[in-house]
Formats: C-alpha cells, sequence, structure tokens
C-alpha cells in the first residue's frame, strides 16, 4: 500500500440493515474521524479471507463501530436469553478483522460493540444482559438523550488512557446493555463504572488499540475527552504511515 499519506484512511465498519439489506451508518463517527484529520471509509463486510487480507492492508486505522450483539456461540455462552439481536455478517467480518489487525498492530479505535468484538476475538466472553446478569444501581441504558453524558467511569492510573485524558474520573453517556464479563489475557482494564463494571480497555505494547463502551462520537468533538480520543487514535494511524514509510526507503 503507498505509503507517506498526508490523512490517513481510517476502515469503519458499517451497520447492517437486513430488513432493507442495506448497509448504514451514524453520521457522528464519520465526523469525528474527519475532524481528527482522518478520511473515514466506510468497509464492506466481506468475509473472505481474501477481501479480508486486502481490506486490512489498504487502511491506516480501523474504527470498530457499535451496533448488535454478538452472537453468544461465538464466545461459547449457553444462555442466550439475553441477547436482543445479532448479525451474522457482522460478527462474520469484525472478528477476522480484528485478529488481523491484532496481528498487523494496526492503530485501532473501538466503541461499544467494538469493545466487546475486541475482547471476544482475543478470548474473552461478555454478560448478555447486564439487567439480568450483572447487579448494579446505574443505568447501562440511559433515558436521555445519547449526546449527554449519565454516569462517569473511574480511569486507571497505569494507563495510556489516563495519560492521555489527564484525569481519573470522566463522564460518559451510556447506551450499551451488554459488558465485558471475562476479560481476554493480553487486554488491560483502562475504566470502570462505579459498579464495576469494565468501560474501557487497551492493549499494552500496541500504537494504539483502545476500548471504550461508551460513544465517545455521540458526546461530540466538542467534548474534551472524546476529542483527545480520536486525535491520539488518528495521530496513532499517521505514525504507522511514518514507520511504514521509513521501512520501505
Ligand atoms: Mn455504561
Amino acid at each position: 500500500m503507498s505509503s507517506r499519506r498526508e490523512f490517513p484512511l481510517i476502515g469503519l465498519t458499517p451497520l447492517w440493515d437486513k430488513d432493507k439489506q442495506r448497509y448504514w451508518m451514524f453520521p457522528d463517527y464519520i465526523d469525528c474521524i474527519r475532524y481528527a484529520g482522518g478520511i473515514p471509509v466506510i468497509l464492506p463486510l466481506d468475509d473472505t479471507p481474501e477481501d479480508m487480507d486486502r481490506i486490512i492492508h489498504s487502511v491506516d486505522g480501523v474504527l470498530f463501530t457499535g451496533g448488535p450483539d454478538i452472537d453468544p456461540a461465538i464466545y461459547g455462552a449457553v444462555d442466550k436469553t439475553g441477547t436482543v439481536d445479532v448479525c451474522a455478517k457482522r460478527d462474520a467480518f469484525e472478528i477476522p478483522l480484528m485478529r488481523l489487525a491484532r496481528t498487523l498492530r494496526t492503530p485501532t479505535f473501538c466503541i461499544c460493540r467494538g469493545i466487546q468484538i475486541l475482547n471476544v476475538a482475543m478470548g474473552g466472553t461478555v454478560y448478555e444482559d447486564i439487567p439480568s446478569q450483572y447487579q448494579t444501581n446505574l443505568h447501562h441504558m440511559q433515558c436521555s438523550p445519547f449526546s449527554e453524558p449519565s454516569h462517569t467511569v473511574t480511569i486507571e492510573k497505569k494507563c495510556s488512557l489516563y495519560e492521555l485524558l489527564g484525569s481519573d474520573q470522566i463522564w460518559v453517556n451510556s447506551c450499551h446493555h451488554q459488558a465485558i464479563r471475562h476479560l481476554a489475557k493480553g487486554l488491560s482494564v483502562a475504566a470502570r463504572s462505579s459498579d464495576g463494571l469494565i468501560e474501557a480497555v487497551e492493549l499494552p505494547g500496541e500504537p494504539f488499540c483502545v476500548g471504550v463502551q461508551w460513544h465517545p462520537e455521540r458526546l461530540g468533538y466538542n467534548n474534551p475527552c472524546s476529542c483527545a480520543m480520536f486525535k491520539a487514535f488518528i495521530a496513532a494511524c499517521c505514525r504507522q504511515i511514518e514507520q511504514t514509510g521509513i521501512a520501505e526507503q
């Protein structure tokens, strides 16, 4: 792939409307990538190994977006009663793409379903339904608009997210009924809500592999924490381009 691009290409995983047989995307993801200096590219949900390989080598970073539940069969859960909706097309594309991205150390930002895909692709599991499987007094599916924060998360002090945000507590929005249950080996917890649920993870040693359970793109680019995360993601993609360019010279 051509190197030394000024504006990194960021592949975004799309939503799939089963009824209409159409791809779709919330514009906030696109806007935040653009504001941070990247060029958003909506990926096809093509799951052949050849396509997957071409796709991952054609982008400088990947944003795994929010969406429906992961099929519990993929992480070996037997009780599927808490699973609301699944999308086989996305599971079949995103799990192998995530593993490829980890092999290649492609900068990766994982939002909501994305953090769950990261965890499951690396061998972890999720709570299929927080209200029925986890005791909490927080509303992780907030009633207020998703552009407004609804609960705090405490950031672990020994993680890159703390260095990035410069704070050990931030306000986030919350629109998820699932969350990480068993953390995959290799991932580090970066933030938890006050009820103990994992709200952010990172993969130490990679240029940028961060997952958040909240939706920074819905809080908007004007939110200082959202802005800092998107900027850091794009900066990591730019560094990768630089390094690839140097290696190819
Ligand atoms: Mn939450």
